[in-house]
């Protein structure tokens, strides 16, 4: 089958049209979908000779200029700056949140190695909620109304407050520490937040007892737990590259979180992924950096720990407007790969400025105005094909059929979890195993193009959503009702500030 000319190609042919000076050997850091996503993309850049990845997978590796270690493990701070410094890379680029935690980027810049990615110390805004509320409240950042406790008497008092208050949604209960999605339990009532409790102090607090414990997540030694609001509303996510002070927004993005269609069944870390965002336009993005992400940066910096990296700010978009509802460190996955193939400039200089602390200067070059980054124009869809028994106990081998298929018509399939058995077939290897990626001038259209072509791919106990991007929000462009505030307004601003 000839391969149809992919809207992706004409975007990558866009970007190896600058000439602006780039990184030319980088290391990416990681082995999933998300950095399949980001090797795709800088591997495509005229500026770029080499992208080692570590310890990257067969598919990336697949990637033109693309050369993966896959004996050297991204979490392990010594062996990644003696690969770094070896290969004399101009840029490392993090993938994954636990290469941060690792501590991988403070032995990279000991070493003098530029890197995109931030700090330890900086990072702890993503796995410690309780720090990430902190920060907020100092910045002037609105969030739910929330506290964090590390008692269960007075966490069990005030989430009966909560839940008692009128007007009350309900309560949510957070374990601080990463806990990859899963220390968030969203409760209807006090029964429900009183249990989460109950379960995440077990052991902790005088008042349970001890046969009524349900298992203890292993989040951190002392216990900290964060109780909010129940914010009603739809999600988005807005990331931004950053140095410092300084910030460029992608465009945004959203993600669907649960397994099955009509956001039924468990939690994901993400089963497909849609941008633009229709009821997040991009003009109110630019406004969502100044108070949100500027004021987090320059509150970081502050207290010492200035962040150079991706801020990933996720978002409910409430009636009194957008909430910030947490803050990753890193690129959101599947974000990263609806956003990535959308981009009308080159990644490289970007995330070379950031590292360098001269995002503005990089910026500049490519001349890029405003806080956003400059989009081709079209839309993009990203589908998750997921293994069988995901999330629970993803099921590796399955034999991969259909991804020629799904390459000839038009798409850009990316790997999260294959690896290529002996008789050179891909095969699942994770939970997440690809995520396809249509564009087209609409979300429609892009959706229409993804859903093609997964429909191509097959194997045992393919776990695929048939509703990402289905129902779109209606656009925050259509004039609000006079006495309903638009969910995304500029004035919903005034008076927030975290409680
Ligand atoms: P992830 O690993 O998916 O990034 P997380 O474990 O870091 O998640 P949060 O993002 O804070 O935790 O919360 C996970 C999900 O719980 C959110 O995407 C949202 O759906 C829900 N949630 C969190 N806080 C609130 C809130 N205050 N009101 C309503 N829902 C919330």
């Amino acid at each position: 089958m000839t391969p149809r000319a992919t809207q992706t190609d004409t975007q990558a042919s866009l970007r190896e049209n600058f000439a602006s000076p780039g990184p030319a050997r980088l290391l990416v850091l990681g082995g999933g979908g998300r950095e399949h996503a980001l090797v795709w993309s800088l591997a495509r850049e005229a500026t770029v000779e080499a992208v080692f990845v570590a310890p990257g997978s067969d598919a990336i590796g697949d990637e033109p200029k693309a050369r993966c270690f896959p004996d050297v493990s991204a979490l392990d701070p010594a062996a990644v700056v003696d690969l770094a410094t070896r290969e004399d890379v101009d840029l490392v680029v993090v993938g994954p949140e636990a290469v941060l935690e690792a501590g991988v980027v403070d032995a990279l810049s000991d070493a003098g190695v530029p890197t995109f990615g931030p700090t330890r110390a900086a990072a702890r805004i993503e796995w410690s909620k309780a720090f990430c509320r902190e920060v907020a409240a100092a910045a002037g950042v609105r969030m739910a109304r929330g506290r964090d406790f590390k008692a269960l008497d007075p966490a069990l008092a005030f989430a009966r407050e909560i839940a008692g208050a009128r007007g009350s949604r309900g309560v949510v209960i957070k374990a601080d520490g990463l806990m990859a999605g899963k220390g968030v339990t969203v409760c209807d009532d006090f029964a429900t937040a009183e249990s989460a409790l109950k379960a995440l102090f077990a052991g902790v607090g005088e008042t349970t007892k001890p046969e009524a414990q349900p298992p203890k997540p292993q989040a951190q030694p002392a216990v900290v737990v964060v109780i909010e609001e129940r914010l009603i509303g739809v999600e988005a996510s807005l990331i931004a590259l950053c140095d410092d002070h300084g910030a460029l927004a992608l465009p945004p993005a959203r993600d669907h979180k649960r397994l099955l269609d009509d956001d039924k069944g468990p939690n994901t870390g993400g089963m497909g992924a849609y941008s633009p965002v229709p009821d997040l336009p991009e003009s109110l993005c630019a406004t969502l950096i100044d108070v949100i992400h500027l004021p987090i940066l320059a509150e970081l910096a502050r207290r010492g720990a200035p962040f150079r990296g991706a801020l990933y700010a996720g978002l409910m978009l409430t009636p009194e407007g957008p909430v910030l509802i947490e803050c990753n460190a890193r690129f959101g996955d599947p974000e990263i790969q609806v956003l990535l193939p959308r981009l009308a400039v080159p990644l490289g200089p970007l995330l070379c400025g950031a590292a360098q602390g001269d995002l503005a200067g990089a910026a500049g070059e490519l001349g890029i105005q405003g806080r956003i980054l400059p989009t081709t124009g079209d839309a993009a869809v990203a589908v998750v094909l997921a293994a069988a028994n995901y999330p629970e106990t993803p099921r590796k081998g399955d034999v991969i059929s259909g991804l020629d298929e799904a390459a000839g018509a038009g798409a850009t399939v990316f790997h999260a979890g294959t690896k290529r058995d002996g008789a050179g077939n891909f095969t699942t290897n994770g939970g997440r195993v690809l995520a396809v990626v249509g564009l087209g001038p609409t979300i429609r259209a892009a959706r229409a193009a993804a859903e093609e072509a997964a429909d191509h791919i097959s194997w045992q106990g393919m776990q695929r959503r048939h509703d990402i991007a289905a129902v779109l929000p209606r656009a925050a462009a259509a004039a609000p009702a006079a006495d309903s505030p638009d969910p995304v307004s500029e004035k919903a601003w005034t008076g927030g500030g975290a409680s």
